[in-house]
């Protein structure tokens, strides 16, 4: 990159003075610049952790008392954290199901609650019927493959 313009001083002692200046300045771009990428990931990392626990106390309040599902953290936060399944199972015939929460058509504004009307059980639907979800827990990992 091209050198910014410095009207160059008169004295030699003042041509000294701007080189050290600038070559401080050289310096302090790269450090400013680690420690913003250091506290970035540090961010990154405390958001995480917050979305966990959000998931953990939602997960607490479904086991413990089966509701209420709203408020829950969003479909991505759940990503994010380690909690990329939802375990379901169907209102009305009970037929369990685990979602993959990545695979999932979604905005990142839809909440785990959202999702109860829209995770319609296929078989319930054959037979005409549109029963909401049973919201369970969100886990690691689906049932299916342990
Ligand atoms: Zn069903």
């Amino acid at each position: 990159m091209a050198p910014k313009h410095h009207p160059a001083p008169l004295s030699g002692g003042d041509r000294k003075a701007l080189t050290k200046e600038l070559s401080k300045s050289r310096a302090m771009t790269k450090i400013f610049a680690e420690r913003s990428a250091e506290k970035r990931s540090e961010g990154e990392a405390l958001i995480r952790e917050a979305d966990n626990l959000a998931c953990q106390s939602w997960n607490d309040r479904m086991w413990s008392d089966g509701g209420p599902i709203d408020p829950s953290p969003t479909i991505d936060q759940a990503i994010n954290s380690g909690f990329p399944w939802l375990e379901i199972k169907c209102s009305r015939c009970l037929t369990p199901r685990d979602v993959d929460l990545a695979v999932l058509p979604h905005v990142a504004t839809t909440h785990v609650h959202d999702l109860a009307g829209r995770l319609v059980c296929q078989k319930c639907r054959k037979a005409g019927k549109r029963p909401a979800a049973t919201l369970l827990q969100l886990a690691p990992r689906s049932r299916n493959h342990d």
